[in-house]
């Protein structure tokens, strides 16, 4: 059995050479590969570059892909894995708190295109997961917010409890929590066919945020500012109550828009989730309680909604 070990050029000086020779002096025929570190490389020119390398190397079916790193090395790998030699073993080891509790969980993997995040990728289950907090000791503040936002997301579509609890809650005992929170989900759900999509919550206009950033806005504050207004649509279209709303904003920065709606519209109607160029949002009754509506987790927002909630936002930051 070879290995090949894919990381990106931060993750491999903090951790992955150091992992690469451990596991060589175990005897075990490992070799690194990596990209540079962040959203930008989450492509399909990066996938190819690395199959190739992988190629060049005489990797075949009987190898094993392990990935080490955030959410943009698992997904790459991920996605790398399911369709090299038509699909090969997969070891995932997130080291940054966002791929622990969401990334690598539930087997979804992808890459970016210029039409959208995520657009091009597959299902595919890893052989194993390891979760190991230490790997945070490194992190910087700034992934600490990006994990503790969908931590967050986990407690506001299934878990009220574990939401309002958040702060104070030891962090591997978080992890644990929101892991089993997403495993319940996708339990219920493991063709992504309904429940599932309340894990979407605030990613149809965070994703149009990051598209449009190019990247410069991270996923986590992103997703914070999506979580935001889809919620405050939630309270426009009289579904949710304004006391949830304001608990809701005190656990996330305020919002500040920096693209107008005409851009942010023309992204989200091409956003997965959507039907026929009408873009659909996760919306939410209570804390803990996804709006189930017409036979599906996700609701039309009326275009007036939108635009009012969106313009709202820009207003704010101006
Ligand atoms: P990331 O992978 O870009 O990692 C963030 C930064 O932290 C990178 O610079 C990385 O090199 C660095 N890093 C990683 N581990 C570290 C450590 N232990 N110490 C210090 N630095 C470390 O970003 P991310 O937030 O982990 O993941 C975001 C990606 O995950 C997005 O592409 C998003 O779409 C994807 N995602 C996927 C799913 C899914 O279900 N597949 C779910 C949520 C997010």
């Amino acid at each position: 059995m070879r290995y090949a070990l894919i990381t990106d050029d931060r993750v491999e000086k903090l951790y992955g050479q150091a992992f690469c020779t451990h596991l060589s002096s175990l005897d075990l025929d490992v070799q690194l590969f990596s990209f540079p570190a962040g959203e930008l490389s989450k492509t399909r020119g990066t996938k190819e570059k690395l199959e190739d390398a992988l190629l060049s190397e005489n990797f075949s079916r009987d190898s094993t892909i392990i990935a080490l790193g955030g959410g943009v090395v698992t997904d790459l790998a991920g996605f790398l894995a399911s369709t090299f030699c038509r699909g090969v073993e997969l070891i995932l080891i997130p080291t940054t708190l966002m791929g622990m509790v969401d990334a690598a969980i539930g087997g979804k993997n992808g890459v970016n295109t210029e039409h959208g995040k995520n657009m091009i990728g597959s299902l595919y289950a890893s052989q194993k997961l390891l979760i190991c907090p230490e790997f945070l000791k490194t992190l910087p503040e700034s992934e600490w917010f990006n994990g503790g936002v969908e931590m967050l997301k986990a407690g506001l579509v299934a878990d009220a409890e574990f939401f309002h609890e958040f702060s104070s809650i030891p962090i591997p005992e978080a992890i644990d929590r929101a892991i089993e929170i997403k495993r319940r989900i996708i339990a219920r759900d493991p063709h992504d066919k309904g429940l599932r999509r309340v894990l979407n919550l605030g990613h149809t206009i965070g994703h149009a945020l990051e598209t449009l950033s190019d990247y410069q806005i991270s996923h986590g504050q992103a997703v914070a500012a999506g979580i935001v207004l889809e919620a405050q649509m939630s309270y426009e279209m009289g579904i949710l109550k304004k006391e949830a709303l304001d608990q809701i904003k005190q656990r996330f920065p305020p919002v500040t828009l920096s693209f107008d709606f005409k851009s942010i519209f023309d992204v989200i109607r091409r956003d997965k989730k959507g039907e026929d160029g009408c873009p659909r949002f996760v919306l939410l009754q209570d804390i803990g309680v996804p709006l189930f509506a017409e036979g599906a987790y996700c609701t039309e927002v009326p275009y007036e909604v939108l635009q009012k909630v969106l313009n709202d936002a820009a207003l704010c930051s101006s």
